[in-house]
């Protein structure tokens, strides 16, 4: 199968794309290295894909160009037989205008959706997200929540995914929309608050908390993310769709930092500081009809992905915690 991976240079595009080559599929990655975080963990991942591309009996390539690009994105859709969207400008808290939210992640996304309509492909996977809900009325969400985002990523997240449905019901183009709940693993993005501990304990400086760590969170780790998109390359029962794809296992920030501080370096205080009023105060997915449509279910407690995740930061240390600390 020819599998196109926009945004595949990224964290969660890396790793689809990696699995994808690695399971023999014919992987296209369309990615414009945005300097928004250090291209060089871009590097890695592409380099990651090819490596797996070379040693199972994919294939890998690379295309840099721009998911605003309409001509670009028609003729790399038209090749495709299944569409992993992951391009965007990620982050609720970059400071980026929401016009870049809306160009990349709204006017991207049509383009998408367009070409996808043009041509007979099975899939068209969106990689939607939790803060399309916004503060929540009750926890944890199921899809029927309230769509409320309180940040121009969410609500930029939000049309990409509602596009995606009306494509989907007035045009057929069989796609998908996962709401992703805070992602992290191996190689993911620098400025996130799981590499920023891991990184301050093992330098011996205390973790530091945006707000009072009260907030809770839905930790999703990667290889669930992906088990979910893996599974859609076999089934249709979820065309259509949008599902939750989170961890059911919990967790406020605080216990998170005081849980790696303790492994790592036990002797440190956890610090505090202002809380970003875009975030949401809580993130918690009911993961069932994912779990319904298409078997998903997380397998990764949070206490097993963060000692994956430090587990692979010591063996790459020496050039991933550079661009950490630079974040
Ligand atoms: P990421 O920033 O690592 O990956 C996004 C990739 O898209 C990057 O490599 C970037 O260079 C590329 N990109 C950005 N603008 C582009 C453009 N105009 N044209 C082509 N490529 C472009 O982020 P990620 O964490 O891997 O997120 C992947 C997807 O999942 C995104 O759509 C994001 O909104 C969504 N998501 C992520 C999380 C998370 O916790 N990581 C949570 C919810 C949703």
């Amino acid at each position: 199968m020819r599998v196109l991976v926009t945004g595949g240079a990224g964290f969660i595009g890396g790793h689809l794309a990696e699995a994808f080559a690695a399971d023999g599929h014919d992987v296209v990655v369309l990615d414009n290295f945005d300097p928004y975080y250090d291209t060089r963990i871009k590097d890695h991942n592409v380099e990651v894909g090819r490596e797996a591309a070379e040693a199972g009996d994919g294939s890998y390539d690379l295309v840099e160009g721009d998911v605003r690009d309409a001509e670009l994105v028609a003729d790399l859709v038209n090749d495709a037989d299944y569409v992993y969207h992951q391009a965007a400008q990620a982050g609720v808290r970059t400071d980026y205008s929401p016009r870049k939210y809306d160009e990349v992640n709204v006017d991207g996304t049509l383009n998408v959706l367009d070409a996808a309509r043009e041509h007979d492909i099975e899939r068209l996977v969106f990689a939607s997200s939790s803060s399309v809900y916004g503060k929540p009325r009750y926890l944890p969400y199921d899809e029927a929540h309230l769509t409320t985002p309180i940040s121009p990523y969410g609500a930029s997240k939000l049309a990409g995914e509602r596009y995606a449905m009306v494509y989907a019901e007035r045009y057929g183009v069989p796609a998908v929309a996962l709401r992703y709940f805070t992602v992290y693993g191996p190689r993911m993005r620098p400025n996130m608050a799981i590499s920023n501990f891991v990184s301050r304990c093992l330098n011996g400086e205390p973790p530091v908390v945006y707000g009072d760590g009260t907030q809770t969170r839905d930790m999703t780790y990667v290889a669930d993310v992906l088990a979910a998109n893996r599974a859609l390359l076999d089934t249709d029962a979820a065309d259509g769709e949008v599902m939750n794809v989170g961890s059911t296992d919990n967790i406020d920030i605080e216990t998170l930092a005081t849980e790696i501080r303790d492994q790592l370096a036990p002797e440190l205080d956890v610090e505090h500081t202002d809380a970003y009023d875009v975030d949401a105060d809580h993130s918690h997915a009911d993961v069932s009809k994912a779990n319904d449509l298409i078997g998903y279910e997380p397998t990764y407690t949070i206490r097993e992905g963060v000692e994956a995740f430090v587990e692979w930061y010591r063996e790459n240390r020496e050039w991933y915690e550079p661009l950490v600390r630079n974040s």
